[in-house]
């Protein structure tokens, strides 16, 4: 433990979670926010995932403090729902920006260090639905599957040097972005869940901690569903 921990869009919802999971077991963590500053006790580091200067200094601020990066959680994520029909290139292209080209981004600075150490944790935050689909979220879902061939070319171009890239899938999660939900499609949802609740925070935090801990070093490529039952088979 007392890793250099860095979990983008840990300043609230999921990723605070995480952040206070991997804070719990004694590791140096630092989150991303874009203005709200951070939490009690978490180094916040100032970073909008869509701007890759702002992701190198973000960088640069943590391996002062906490040194390189060598766990990082890729959870920053948005949602901009809207049919096919009604959706624009522009929201279409921004929920790609922001959940995938940002987690990219975020990787693609963090390896730099990773390689030299020879030793590295990556994990993105997917979805259920980029397994399942969803209507009304084509962008959100096109976003959420391509984390996973992302990963998966990731644990193929650096499985070697003991970096390791894996996707947790969480179904729905009591946070701010399914508090938006009408109370009618928080319902259908409930009814297709086999577990007949929501998961907690606390609940996808651990399986992102367990992939990043040393039991799950031969752990790569993988998709580990946090969802109730809800994406069984997919
Ligand atoms: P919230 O809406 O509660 O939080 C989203 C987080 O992402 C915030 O910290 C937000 O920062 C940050 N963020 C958004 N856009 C950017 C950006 N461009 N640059 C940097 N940070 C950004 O969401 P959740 O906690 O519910 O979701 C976290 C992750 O889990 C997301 O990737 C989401 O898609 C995924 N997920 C959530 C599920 C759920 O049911 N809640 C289910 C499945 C997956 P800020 O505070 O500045 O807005």
């Amino acid at each position: 433990m007392g890793r250099s921990v860095l979990v983008t869009g840990g300043n609230r919802g999921i990723g605070l979670a995480i952040a206070r999971a991997f804070q719990a077991q004694g590791d140096k963590v630092a989150i991303t926010h874009r203005g709200s500053g951070a939490p009690d006790g978490l180094l916040g580091v100032r970073c909008d995932v869509t701007d890759t200067e702002a992701v190198d200094a973000a960088f640069t601020e943590v391996e002062a403090a906490h040194g390189p990066v060598e766990v990082l959680i890729a959870n920053a994520g948005i949602t901009d729902d809207t049919l096919l029909m009604r959706m624009t290139e522009d929201q279409f292209t921004r929920v790609i920006d922001a959940n995938l080209t940002g987690a990219w981004r975020v990787t693609k600075r963090a390896t730099r260090a990773m390689l030299k150490a020879r030793f590295g944790r990556i994990v993105y935050i997917s979805s259920v639905v980029g397994l399942m689909g969803s209507p009304g979220q084509v962008n959100y879902a096109a976003s959420k599957a391509a984390l996973v061939g992302m990963a998966r070319s990731i644990a193929r171009e650096l499985g070697s040097r003991d970096i390791t890239a894996n996707v947790v899938a969480p179904g729905f999660v009591a946070t701010d972005m399914t508090d938006a939900l009408t109370e009618d499609r928080k319902k259908q949802i409930l009814a297709t869940v086999p577990a007949g609740r929501y998961a907690t925070v606390e609940e996808i935090a651990a399986a992102v901690t367990f992939l990043t801990s040393d039991a799950a070093g031969y752990i790569t490529g993988a998709v580990l569903p946090v969802d109730g039952g809800l994406g069984m088979g997919h």
